[in-house]
């Protein structure tokens, strides 16, 4: 479970948890992972918690090995690492645009290239990325985000296809706005930005979705586990809204 230590990673991990799996919570920040797998340990399952940036390939193989020697074989993977920041387009910086490409794109890869043999050795597995209603639909100010979540779900495609006949399936998510501690910081941005009152701010997003509020991070937890279970077999290559009817 990577990006496990707040927001829509936490949720999952302890729904996990809560479904009787196993959880190996990573993040960058071991506070955080620690305070997870903590928590998912108290729901009586086994539970470690690793520090690693995805945007490094040699830290997700390690990250990996590490999840392997204390829990055994990774059947579930969950990328819910993300960064979001936002500029207008043409002052998307070079290491804006590297910053978010390399944690949201090339981390979910370097994740899934990590966790695929193994599942398909083994014929089960469940992928699942948390990608975005930005990963089906342009908005203005998120343009390096936007083209990351498309070649998630790219990624997603290709991977499905391949490891259909292996017993593994491979899904995307895509929530709408999230109360998390990301929204928290996006309002917190454009509060900066404009002047205008934070409550206004959030006011304007959940007004973005026609049910009028941001989702949970506890609706995305529902869902990925379904997604994981042996009922969900025959869902795979899909790209899952989630997001009170914004995309239709
Ligand atoms: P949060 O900011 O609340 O949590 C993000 C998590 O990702 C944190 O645990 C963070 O930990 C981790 N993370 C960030 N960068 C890295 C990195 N380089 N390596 C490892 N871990 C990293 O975000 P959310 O929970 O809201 O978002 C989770 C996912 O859902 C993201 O991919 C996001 O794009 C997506 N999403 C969110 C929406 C929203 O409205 N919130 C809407 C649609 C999609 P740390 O910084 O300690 O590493």
């Amino acid at each position: 479970m990577t990006g496990g230590g707040r927001g829509i990673g936490r949720a999952v991990a302890l729904e996990l948890a809560r479904a009787g799996a196993d959880v190996a919570v990573s993040s960058r920040t071991r506070r955080e992972v620690d305070a997870v797998a903590a928590e998912a340990l108290a729901l009586g399952v086994r539970a470690v918690a690793l520090v690693a940036d995805v945007s490094r390939s040699d830290q997700v193989a390690e990250m990996f090995r590490q999840a392997r020697a204390a829990l055994g074989a990774v059947d579930i993977l969950v990328s819910s690492a993300g960064i979001a920041p936002s500029a207008p387009f043409a002052k998307t910086s070079d290491d804006l645009w590297r910053s978010v490409i390399d944690t949201n794109l090339s981390g979910s890869f370097y994740c899934m290239r990590e966790a695929l043999p193994t599942m398909s050795e083994s014929g089960w597995g469940r992928v699942v990325s948390i990608a975005s209603i930005a990963g089906k639909t342009g908005y203005p100010y998120i343009a390096a985000y936007a083209a990351s979540k498309h070649g998630v779900l790219g990624l997603m495609r290709c991977a499905a296809l391949e490891m259909a006949a292996h017993g593994v399936t491979v899904n995307a998510v895509c929530p709408g706005y999230v109360d998390t501690p990301m929204t928290d910081a996006s309002v917190a941005r454009m509060t900066q930005k404009t002047g205008r009152p934070a409550a206004e701010l959030r006011k304007y997003l959940e007004s973005l979705s026609p049910q009028g509020r941001l989702m949970t991070a506890e609706e995305v937890a529902a869902l990925v586990v379904y997604l994981c279970r042996d009922e969900a077999r025959g869902i795979t290559g899909q790209a899952l809204s989630l997001d009170g009817g914004t995309v239709v």
